[in-house]
């Protein structure tokens, strides 16, 4: 089967390729595929839905016209899955491979694709994780591969633009879709089914695409890539940490099956400042007494979660998450945890990442 987009990108696409003003390139782009929308199918007519990861990579690439045009282009299938299946495994074989790639005298860039539902967690982890300046863009895309008006074949030619794009080197792990890039550490998903849906609430966008044109704003000023201390090297599994969502009366009973179950960390995604019950505040307070690494998140969609402000961290041992929503604070905490349990230290994780 043939991805129907073929059509409908080569007819975006021929024309918009006519327009683009990224130089024709011999810069080598190595891309590693995982699946997701991106590389989906929809079901025969009169079936259900679509089914994320059914095209390889190379389908994809050769898809769309005129990416040859801007690099030489290098397809790798890692795995093949719709994003919500992403999972600790997934991430340190991926993280292992991006760093043998990265660092290969044979790649200038690489690009992932990836499904969006996790893209914000994936890209978060390897950019914390992986040693290089090179640029590593990450895209995905919201309509499959076979839908009228298919999202993938922009999207993945803007992303190698992006990556090939003389201002990318030490920016980290980006995303780019709908002619946005965003930096791995400040997006989120914001939309369950529009293309525009990825934001970095908090901070604005790390760029723009245009047809192939790269607009660059403001560099990142937290560590990651070569200044950060974390790394796979020697690691087969990663600590767990569970998320736990608050709610008004919520019951403190997820947070004891948590810990009792094995959860080395916990994030709560608290309402308003990282706010829970006092019952909840009380079961929290006897996990972290426990030696159980807690951070306070929020629910909410922007803001940042401040040290004692309502809740008094320093008394009850908590760590409070800043700018970094729940399913980044996972991110981040199961990282910090394979250095250190000391929560002074990882409070200061929370201000550097
Ligand atoms: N469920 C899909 C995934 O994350 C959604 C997408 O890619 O847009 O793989």
């Amino acid at each position: 089967m043939k991805p129907k987009f073929i059509i409908a990108a080569a007819m975006l696409l021929a024309s918009a390729g006519s327009f683009a003003q990224a130089p024709q390139g011999s810069k080598r782009v190595t891309v590693l595929a995982t699946g997701g929308t991106i590389a989906g199918a929809q079901a025969p007519s009169g079936g259900y839905g679509y089914k994320s990861g059914s095209f390889d990579i190379n389908q994809l690439i050769s898809a769309v016209p005129n990416l040859d045009k801007l690099a030489v282009i290098t397809g790798e299938q890692v795995v093949n899955i719709g994003s919500q299946d992403m999972n600790d495994e997934v991430w340190l074989k991926l993280a292992k491979r991006l760093g043998e790639v990265v660092n290969s005298p044979n790649t200038d860039a690489v690009l992932i694709t990836h499904g969006t539902d996790t893209l914000e967690e994936t890209s978060y982890f390897l950019n914390l994780v992986t040693k290089t300046d090179k640029p590593i863009v990450m895209v995905g895309s919201m309509r499959p591969a076979t839908a009228i008006s298919a999202d993938g074949p922009s999207n993945l030619y803007n992303g190698i633009a992006a990556a090939i794009s003389p201002g990318a080197r030490g920016r980290g792990v980006m995303t780019v879709l709908n002619d946005q890039i965003d930096y791995a550490r400040n997006v989120v998903k914001m939309n369950t089914s529009e293309v525009q849906t990825f934001s970095s609430v908090n901070r604005g966008p790390a760029g723009l695409t245009n047809t192939g044109a790269i607009t660059w704003f403001a560099m990142p000023d937290k560590r990651q890539g070569m200044t950060s201390e974390f790394s796979v090297d020697g690691l087969t599994s990663l600590p767990r940490v569970d998320i736990i969502y608050a709610n008004a009366g919520m019951n403190p009973d997820l947070i004891d099956a948590a810990v009792k179950n094995g959860a080395k960390g916990l994030v709560i995604a608290g309402v308003g400042d990282g706010n829970m019950t006092a019952p909840a505040l009380e079961r929290v307070t006897a996990a972290a007494k426990a030696g159980v690494v807690v951070v306070r998140s929020t629910r909410l969609p922007s803001g940042i979660v401040y040290r004692n402000n309502e809740v008094n961290d320093d008394k009850l041992g908590l760590i409070a998450s800043g700018e970094l929503n729940p399913a980044k604070s996972r991110v981040l905490l199961m990282l910090a945890l394979t250095k250190t349990r000391d929560r002074a230290r990882i409070q200061q994780m929370f201000y550097e990442y």
